[in-house]
């Protein structure tokens, strides 16, 4: 595959992405890259289960978010390469092992490739679209039908905050605009007798240190954009990693007040969703970067 000038993200950088090179702002060439491919017990219960969610790492990333817990795949592109076909007997093999669900992990910049893994097999168990919020709705319509649901974040009310710590413009636009399509795709949650997902959108929000503001901001703005719609997971995990750990205002994890004051405003906003537990926070979530999976 060649893409001449890539368009795919918000960035609309006009990159050259070829097989073997990636010349636009991600880095990302024309073939998929992934870091892990593995169960994965770190997301909401409705995901992970007992049995744990089928992840698949992509490397590289359209964002630059100063407190990755993904870094060295994100920012540093660590990862092998991966064909379209290859990836399809990937999904083949965790349906096998298991999983409850296929989880595509930071894949904007693969949409293409990713449907067409998905032409080749749709796996029987739901697949799931795991995002930033900063995509374009045009590029999500290429995976209408074949993803079951959308897990995007929605990080920023405040798009200087967005420029800051993520180097993106006009985020909170973006966002607004791709879970339109997200929730327009995949309409309301859809569970199974047993209460894991097998459709719908969920829509993440993680508490930054010195960020209440923006995360009632953003709570409002769900609760006024997409109402009775919206589900959202609240996310207490934050941990300094990368070069958050040299920042002077995300290098610590976020006090308790800080995080009761959130939960206040989602009590408040009467959005339905879930809520971590403030003691998640901590490296256990952030799984190894070793290939597993991938060899
Ligand atoms: S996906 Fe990568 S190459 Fe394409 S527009 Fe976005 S940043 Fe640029």
């Amino acid at each position: 595959m060649v893409i001449e000038s890539c368009r795919l993200c918000p960035r609309e950088c006009g990159g050259y992405r070829d097989n073997k090179t990636g010349k636009g702002f991600c880095g990302a060439t024309a073939l998929m890259e992934v870091a892990r491919i593995a169960p994965h017990y770190g997301e909401e219960p409705c995901i992970s289960g007992k049995r744990g969610s089928g992840a698949i790492f992509f490397s590289h990333c359209t964002m630059r978010c100063l407190f990755c817990q993904n870094y060295e795949i994100s920012h540093g592109g660590f990862g092998m390469e991966i064909s379209a076909e290859q990836l399809a007997e990937k999904f083949k093999e965790l349906e096998k092992s298991g999983v409850h669900n296929i989880n595509l992990v930071n894949g904007t910049h693969y949409i293409p490739q990713i449907r067409e893994s998905l032409m080749l097999y749709k796996p029987n168990i739901p697949v799931i679209f795991n995002c930033g919020g900063y995509e374009k709705a045009e590029s999500l319509k290429l995976l209408s039908g074949i993803v079951d649901v959308y897990l995007p974040d929605f990080k920023y009310a405040d798009d200087e905050m967005a420029t800051k710590y993520s180097g993106v413009k006009n985020y909170c636009e973006t966002a607004i605009k791709a879970i339109d399509e997200m929730l327009a795709q995949t309409g309301g949650l859809r569970f199974d007798e047993s209460g894991m997902i097998l459709g719908g959108t969920i829509i993440r929000h993680l508490v930054l240190p010195f960020g209440t503001k923006n995360s009632i901001a953003v709570l409002n703005i769900i609760k006024e954009h997409f109402g009775g719609k919206a589900f959202v997971s609240l996310m207490a995990q934050y941990t300094p990693c990368g070069k958050a750990l040299s920042h002077k205002r995300l290098n610590r994890k976020i006090t308790k007040r800080e995080y009761q004051k959130v939960l206040d405003a989602l009590f408040d906003s009467e959005l339905d969703g879930y809520a971590q537990e403030l003691e998640a926070s901590g490296t256990e979530f952030i799984p190894s970067f070793d290939l597993t999976g991938v060899l």
